[in-house]
This record gives structure tokens, C-alpha cells and sequence, in this order.
């Protein structure tokens, strides 16, 4: 079936810039709350938040096979159980009514006055219900320079990073939508040169570079997903700061991993991006280095060609770009991580949410950490307003960003932006 809303030359009837992250070929899904106090489930073209409940129920989507009130909910779970095939009906819908050359809504004006709100009069929620949240540990780089700074170089990698796509379970009860400002975390660790632990704010506050995927009802329990299928059940993506306190997660992560250094905030881009929009962009990701067990190995290509940028901004300062990486550089794929996750029998439910782990490429401007950046904080950063960074401060706001650009379309992220308030008082 062929992705008509993907149509590079379709124009839209609705004011957008040429430089915006959502075209009419973008055509995300997010859950916005509108000027009237009314949650809906909605999509974006140019700076327009677009309502689908309303539009639903004034009849845009007859002979689609959807439920009354599949738009008339504060989650797209139901909506992404519907699966993939209604999913790429549902945005080529849109993408018809909204091209220009379609009077239906664009000369109706009482209906726009009902499905259209700018991006100032609606405030974007969660998208999704997580049920379900793990976070991978997929880029070679990464992996190796966090590696060499606690084990040394020759002991970078363990030696199962090559084999398996290495993971863990996290927590979704404080996964947060960009715009939402998080506190610095207390907990504890061990000051160097100490023998006991101390109790105090995390003085090594992080961002994490990384994208993460969202799956739709996947497989029953005991079954699981083969490597070459994975890709029909992932909904799509978002920009993911898994926000990490450095301090805390070196005391706390032997042996079973992180803890409390990982589950205070974890800030996601409001809008997913479908896999279905993201199809211009596939690239082959990097060749194994060794070989691969045969439930992992894949054809065709898997990854996806995701411009990423991290920006910090002081309290009242501008942002200053400090990352430039690329989705395509990690070593393990989604269709990998997804084929490992279930090769157990695992099941993965609608609104489950997978990071891919911190993405960071060859050159040192582009690692995906503070940590990496600053070399543990050995190389600080400089910032334009002549302020150094090793780790966040408070009161910094960190910004990232993702877009796929060709010499047709740019499919974009927006912003995953979330602001690092002051520890509480205790
Ligand atoms: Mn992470």
C-alpha cells in the first residue's frame, strides 16, 4: 500500500513556512489540551494544532473503519491498537483534506473555526498512556566512551555490547512532556576519597541524547517479534532526554544497573513522528562488527537519517548549540531492539516506550552527554554568554531538536525543551 500522504509535491491550503518540521508531509499525532478545556487528540501543519476528534465528528473520516470516540481521548493507545494499516489510512485522510487543491474544509469556514487552533491556544499533553518503558544502550560510541572513562580503554566495551543489545527496564510514571520543568534530584552518593555515602542535591545533573520508539500491541505473551516484521508494530518516534544524575547512578548502578539516578524525569517531544512519514530517510545503519546470532540479523535498511541537536540555555540567556549527532549512528536498530526485547516471549503492549540509549557519534562534538562532552567534566564547555558548563546547572533549560532533511521534504521532531529547577528544600 502505497504512502500517499508522504507525496512530496502535495501542497497545503493552511499558511506554513518553508523551513517548518511539519509540512503536510509530517503529519504527527500528539494530545493537546484547546481553548475550551477539552482534551483531544490532534496533528500539526506549519503552527497549526488541528483537532481530528472534531473533524471525526463532523465527518472527514467517513469509510474508515474508527470507533466514535478514537480521537475523543486523552491517549492515543486505542487509537495506536488500531494498527498500522488504519494508522496510514487516517494520515492520508488528512493529507487529502488538507491539500490544496480541496475546497471541502478549506472554504468552510465554520468548520475551521472548530478544527483549527494556533499553537499558543493549545497546550500539548503526554501523548500517550506508557505502560511499559525500557531504555537501550545501543550506540558503540557511547558505550565506548563511558566505558573507557570507568573501566579504561582496554576495557571499554563488555563483552557482551557486541552481541546483544543491551538494556533495561525503566520507569514510566515520570515521563514528562517537553515544557515541563524538572527539580535537581537528592540521593545519594560517594565524594571521592570518602569510604561512606552523604545525602545532598545531585551535583552531577545530565541530559541523554536519545530517541525513543512506541510500539502498538505487538505479539501475546511467549511469542516473539522476528527482526525482519519489528518495524509494523512501531507507531513512531520522539525526541527523548533521559535526564540522568551522574553522582548518584556511579554509586548506585552495581549490579543491577540504574536506579534513582534515572527515574526522576525522563522529557519527550509532544508530537510522534510515524514511521510511515520517516520512510524517505531509511540508510543503512553501521555493517556488525562481528557476527550476529541469526534472530538479529536483519535485511534491508533499518535505520533512519535523524539530524539531532542539543542546546543549553542560562536563565534568561540564549541557547548555544553544544551537540550536533545523528540517529543513524547507532550500532543496534529499533527492529533489533524490538526482536531482542521479545525473543523471550515478552509482550509489548500499545504505548509502551522504547529509548534507544544515549546517541553519540565519532567526533567529540557530536556526544550525546554532558558526561562525554565535558570528558567527566575535565573539558568544560563554554557557553555564548562566556558562562563554562561541566554538568547542567540550575536553572538551565536544555533543548533538543530532530529533523530528515532531503532535496524534497523536511520531516521534523520540534523540541523536547525541559528547565532544571533548584533542588528542594528538606
Ligand atoms: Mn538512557
Amino acid at each position: 500500500m502505497p504512502i500517499k500522504a508522504n507525496d512530496p509535491k502535495r501542497k497545503t491550503w493552511l499558511e506554513t513556512s518553508p523551513d517548518t518540521d511539519f509540512p503536510i508531509q509530517n503529519i504527527p499525532f500528539g494530545v493537546f489540551l484547546t481553548r475550551d478545556d477539552i482534551i483531544t487528540i490532534g496533528t500539526r501543519i506549519g503552527d497549526y494544532a488541528i483537532d481530528l476528534g472534531a473533524l471525526h465528528q463532523l465527518g472527514y473520516f467517513k469509510g474508515i473503519d474508527l470507533t466514535d470516540d478514537i480521537f475523543l481521548q486523552d491517549t492515543l493507545n486505542d487509537f495506536i491498537s488500531d494498527g498500522r494499516k488504519t494508522w496510514r489510512l487516517v494520515r492520508d485522510r488528512i493529507a487529502e483534506i488538507f491539500d490544496k487543491e480541496n475546497p471541502t474544509l478549506r472554504d468552510n469556514e465554520k468548520h475551521r473555526s472548530h478544527i483549527l487552533f494556533t499553537l499558543d491556544e493549545v497546550e500539548m499533553q503526554l501523548p500517550v498512556q506508557v505502560g511499559d518503558y525500557t531504555d537501550f544502550y545501543s550506540s558503540k560510541e557511547h558505550a565506548t566512551n563511558v566505558g573507557t572513562m570507568f573501566r579504561g580503554k582496554e576495557n571499554a566495551l563488555m563483552p557482551n555490547w557486541m552481541h546483544i543489545p543491551v538494556g533495561y527496564h525503566g520507569r514510566s510514571s515520570s515521563i514528562i512532556p517537553s515544557g515541563i520543568n524538572i527539580r535537581r534530584p537528592w540521593g545519594q552518593t560517594l565524594p571521592a576519597d570518602n569510604t561512606e555515602p552523604v545525602f545532598g542535591p545531585s551535583k552531577l545533573v545530565d541530559f541523554e541524547l536519545e530517541m525513543a520508539f512506541i510500539t502498538t500491541d505487538a505479539n501475546v505473551l511467549g511469542e516473539p517479534i522476528p527482526v525482519n516484521e519489528a518495524e509494523e508494530y512501531i507507531f513512531g518516534l520522539v525526541l527523548f532526554n533521559d535526564w540522568s544524575a551522574r553522582d548518584i547512578q556511579k554509586w548506585e548502578y552495581v549490579p543491577l544497573g540504574p536506579f534513582l539516578a534515572k527515574n526522576f524525569a525522563s522529557s519527550i517531544s509532544p508530537w510522534i513522528v510515524t514511521l510511515d512519514a520517516l520512510q524517505p530517510f531509511k540508510v543503512e545503519g553501521p555493517k556488525p562488527e562481528v557476527e550476529q546470532l541469526p534472530y538479529l540479523q536483519y535485511k534491508g535498511k533499518k535505520s533512519y537519517d535523524i539530524n539531532l541537536e542539543v542546546y543549553i540555555a542560562p536563565e534568561n540567556g540564549d541557547e548555544t548549540k553544544i551537540c550536533t549527532s545523528n540517529f543513524k549512528y547507532m550500532y543496534w536498530n529499533m527492529s533489533q531492539q524490538l526482536a531482542h526485547h521479545t525473543v523471550n516471549g515478552c509482550n509489548v503492549n500499545s504505548g509502551d516506550m522504547m529509548g534507544s540509549g544515549t546517541i553519540s557519534g565519532k567526533t567529540p562534538d557530536s556526544y550525546g552527554s554532558m558526561l562525554e562532552l565535558t570528558w567527566r567534566g575535565e573539558k568544560p564547555l563554554t557557553l555564548s554568554d562566556g558562562t563554562e558548563r561541566k554538568f547542567i546547572n540550575d536553572n538551565d533549560t536544555v533543548v533538543m531538536k530532530g529533523y530528515c532533511k532531503n532535496n524534497e521534504v523536511r520531516i521534523g521532531f520540534g523540541e523536547c525543551r525541559s528547565k532544571l529547577l533548584p533542588a528542594i528544600k528538606q
